[in-house]
């Protein structure tokens, strides 16, 4: 059977709650849905393995979306733009998580130290103590600032105030000072530059929109419905004691199933490094069965490697239609699956 098929692209029939911005963003949207990284970002939301993608701070204060990066295989700064980029088509929801620190004069965000100074004479070296709360320690200074403990007034909790080991100078909180190691600029929370880091969830409003789109969900339920107990993305050990990566995987009664995707970058043919790739894992991995989705289609050298090397292909115009193909690959098929 020739596994080769040519899609042809289909127009979007997506729609939209607000339909003249469906008309301008339409295109995009379509794009966006058809690829790969997307799907695997929204198979994860709506597997619900993620509900709420947070992000971890790097040292240099970069936000990293690390479970998106392990499954993409993308950079950091290529997840953030992905994100936003999801959000702005309404597919995520950003929230604020937290803002990071920036210096106002060389604008990193990292090597930026915080530090608690003397609201007075900005030593750091301060003694903390204890004492009752009474009309007399009213008056102690905060940020350089007369202040009234009034929370405290009615109340004998004791309060505990600082002492400047320095100048003396008795107040209630420090004054919070940042200092850029860079360019070794010294600065107050009100001068600094603010950066809004967000975490992300699925746009529930739009989620049968999404789930009509979440193309490898539909795969990977047509694999299931098989009963191929299946993982998107899928790490197999082969036998050189090597793990490999592959988009799909399924497993049962001792048949495994592999797909690779690979999407040629915007719109340009498969070439047979990836072709080369998948055939180096499947002489480790040796599955039952293995097909290799390309998107759009594979160049002239993809295809003749792949013949050579007989692996099992289908070209899709996109991944819309490599549901499609997939299918009809399902369907074809005659896997020994009950031994
Ligand atoms: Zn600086
Ligand atoms: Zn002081």
């Amino acid at each position: 059977m020739d596994l080769s098929c040519k899609s042809y692209l289909s127009k979007s029939r997506l729609t939209h709650r607000d339909g003249e911005r469906a008309n301008t963003m339409g295109s995009s949207l379509t794009e966006l849905y058809n690829d790969l990284n997307v799907q695997l970002i929204l198979m994860g939301f709506l597997e619900n393995e993620i509900s709420i993608l947070t992000p971890v701070l790097d040292v240099d204060k970069t936000p990293r979306y690390v479970i998106v990066e392990n499954v993409t295989h993308l950079a950091s700064d290529e997840v953030a733009n992905l994100l936003d980029k999801m959000a702005q088509a309404d597919v995520l929801k950003k929230e604020l998580f937290t803002k990071t620190v920036s210096c106002p004069k060389c604008n990193k965000p990292s090597d930026i130290y915080d530090r608690f100074e003397c609201p007075k004479c900005g030593s750091t070296g301060m003694s903390v103590s204890t004492v009752p709360n009474s009309p007399k320690t009213m008056g102690i200074t905060r940020d350089n600032e007369q202040v009234e403990i009034a929370e405290h007034k009615e109340s004998h909790e004791s309060i505990s105030v600082y002492r400047c080991d320095n100048c003396g100078e008795i107040f209630v909180e420090p004054a919070l000072r940042f200092s850029c190691k860079r360019c070794r600029h010294k600065f107050r929370f009100r001068d600094a530059k603010l950066r809004d880091v967000f975490s992300y969830r699925l746009n529930e409003t739009a989620s049968n929109e999404l789930r009509a789109t979440a193309y490898l969900v539909t795969i990977k339920d047509m694999f299931e419905k098989k009963g191929f107990k299946t993982q998107v993305p899928s790490i197999l050990t082969g036998e050189s004691g090597t793990s490999h990566r592959f988009t799909l995987g399924g497993k049962m009664n001792g048949t495994t199933i592999v797909v690779d995707f690979v999407q040629g970058r915007q719109g340009s043919e498969v070439g047979e490094t990836d072709v080369l790739a998948f055939y180096g894992k499947l002489i480790d991995v040796q599955p039952t069965e293995s097909i290799l989705v390309a998107i759009p289609h594979l160049g002239p050298d993809g295809e003749k490697l792949a013949k050579a090397t007989r692996v099992k292909y289908v070209e899709s115009v996109n991944l819309k239609e490599a549901a499609a193909s997939l299918r009809e690959f399902i369907a074809s098929s005659q896997w020994r699956l009950h031994r």
